[in-house]
C-alpha cells in the first residue's frame, strides 16, 4: 500500500476530482501535512470523513516504524527504520552552523557494489517509494518538533543506502514534493543527490529544471584506479561520465562537488592528486573537491588513509586552484550517517568561493567542442 506522502499535490488533486471533490481541499491536506507535520490522518480536523476514509483505506500514513533512536555528543541522531515488508532503512539528522540536514536512504541495499562500501555488500531487494523517502523526513520533522525547540529541517542529502540514480522517478517525485512551496519548501539549492556516476541518469537529471544540487561520488582519478574499486567505471567510464557531467555544467550553471574517499595505498598518493587536478582543470571554477577519510568497513582490506598523506593530496590539490575540503565527520560514536558515510556533507570552501558567471560556462562548451572538432580532424 502507498503512503499519503508519495502524492504530489497534482496526484492529490487529481485524486480528489476522481470523487468530485474540489482542489482546495488537496491544499488543505497538505497543510496537515508538511505545514502542521500531523502523525495522522484523525488529525485532519478539518476535513471530512467522506475523504479520509477512502484516503486512509488506499493510503498509509506513515510507511516507517522507528526501531532505534541514537544521538551522539555532537547532537547528531540515526534513526533506524523498519518497513511494511520489515526491511530496515535508516535517516540521519545532522546538525550544522548552517542548518539541520537529514541524510535519506533511497533503496534496501544498493546493486552498483562498490568494493569499500558497506551497502554495497548488499545486493539490492527493492527501490523505496517517493513516499518512503518523504516520510523519512517527516519522522525526523516531526522528532524536532517534539523537542520543542522550533528547529526546521533546512537540508537534505539523498547519500545514505543506495544509488538514486537507479531509482531515478522515485528520487525526482521525493525531491519535487520536498521542494514545493506548498509542501516543505525546502530549497531545491539545499538539497544535495549524490551518484556513483550513471552517465546517462546525470544527463537526464541536467534535463530536470531543477536546481538541486549534484554530488558525483568519483574516488579516482584515473580508470584503472576506479575501475578496481567501483564496477560501475567499466560501464561508464571516466570520459564517459565527465561528457554527462560538462553536459550536466552547460545545461544548468551549476557546479558539481566531487567525493573523494581517502583510501590508504589506493588512491591518495601524490600522483592521483595531480591527476585530479589534470581532470578537473578545464572546470576549475565549476568544481568542488570534498576529501573523505574512509571508514573503515569490516568486511573489506581497505584503511583510512593516513592523516599525513590526506594533508599532502589536499595541498596539492589547493596548488592547483582546486577547491577542496576535508569533510568533517559527524556521530562517529554512534556509527552516524546512513550506513556507510558516517561522515557530514559540509560544502564549507577554503577557497574563496569562486564566481561562476555564464562566461565560464559558454567558454567552457567552446573550448571542448573545439576540442572535439581538432580530435575529429586530426
Ligand atoms: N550511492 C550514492 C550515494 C550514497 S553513498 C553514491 O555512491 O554516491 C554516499 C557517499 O558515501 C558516496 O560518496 C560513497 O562513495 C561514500 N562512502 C561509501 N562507503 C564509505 C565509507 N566506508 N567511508 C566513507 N565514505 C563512504
Ligand atoms: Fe551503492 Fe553508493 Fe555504496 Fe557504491 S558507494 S555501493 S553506489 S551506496
Amino acid at each position: 500500500m502507498r503512503s499519503i506522502y508519495s502524492l504530489t499535490l497534482a496526484d492529490l488533486t487529481e485524486w480528489l476530482a476522481q470523487r468530485g471533490e474540489k482542489p482546495y481541499r488537496a491544499d488543505q491536506i497538505w497543510q496537515w501535512l508538511y505545514r502542521h507535520h500531523v502523525a495522522s490522518y484523525e488529525e485532519m480536523t478539518n476535513i471530512p470523513k467522506k475523504i479520509l476514509e477512502p484516503l486512509s483505506e488506499e493510503f498509509v500514513f506513515s510507511p516507517l516504524r522507528t526501531e532505534i533512536v541514537q544521538k551522539a555528543q555532537d547532537k547528531t541522531t540515526k534513526f533506524l527504520f523498519e518497513l511494511h515488508d520489515h526491511s530496515m532503512i535508516e535517516t540521519v539528522l545532522m546538525y550544522h552552523h548552517y542548518g539541520i540536514s537529514v541524510c535519506v536512504t533511497t533503496q534496501i541495499g544498493c546493486n552498483i557494489g562498490c568494493k569499500f562500501c558497506a551497502s554495497g555488500l548488499i545486493p539490492k531487494v527493492r527501490d523505496l517509494e517517493a513516499g518512503e523517502i518523504v516520510a523519512q523526513i517527516m519522522y525526523v520533522q516531526r522528532h524536532l518538533d517534539q523537542l520543542g525547540q522550533g528547529e526546521k529541517v533546512s537540508h537534505i542529502v539523498v547519500m545514505g543506502i543506495g544509488e538514486p540514480f537507479d531509482n531515478y522517478d522515485n528520487v525526482m517525485k521525493f525531491l519535487r514534493i520536498v521542494n514545493s512551496d506548498k509542501g516543505l519548501a525546502i530549497g531545491a539549492r539545499h538539497i544535495t543527490v549524490s551518484t556513483s556516476g550513471l552517465a546517462p541518469k546525470i544527463r537526464e537529471f541536467a534535463r530536470e529544471g531543477l536546481q538541486v544540487n549534484l554530488a558525483v561520488s568519483l574516488h579516482a582519478p584515473n580508470n584503472e584506479t576506479r575501475s578496481s574499486i567501483m564496477k560501475i567505471n567499466r560501464e561508464y567510464p571516466i570520459e564517459e561520465l565527465f561528457d554527462a557531467i560538462y553536459e550536466y555544467i552547460e545545461r544548468t550553471n551549476r557546479r558539481v562537488t566531487f567525493e573523494y574517499i581517502m583510501i590508504d595505498g589506493v588512491n591518495d598518493t601524490p600522483q592521483h592528486a595531480k591527476e585530479l587536478a589534470a581532470l578537473l582543470k578545464p572546470m576549475l571554477k565549476l568544481a568542488y573537491v570534498n576529501l573523505i577519510p574512509y571508514n573503515p568497513v569490516a568486511e573489506n582490506p581497505f584503511q583510512r588513509s593516513k592523516a599525513d598523506n590526506i594533508a599532502r593530496f589536499f595541498d596539492i590539490l589547493m596548488k592547483n586552484n582546486v577547491n577542496c575540503v576535508v569533510r568533517k565527520e559527524h556521530g562517529t560514536e554512534i556509527e552516524a550517517a546512513c550506513g556507510q558515510l558516517r561522515s557530514q556533507y559540509e560544502r564549507k570552501r577554503k577557497n574563496k568561493t569562486a564566481k561562476k558567471t555564464k562566461e565560464e560556462i559558454r567558454q567552457l562548451s567552446q573550448e571542448r567542442k573545439a576540442a572535439k572538432i581538432s580530435a575529429q580532424t586530426n
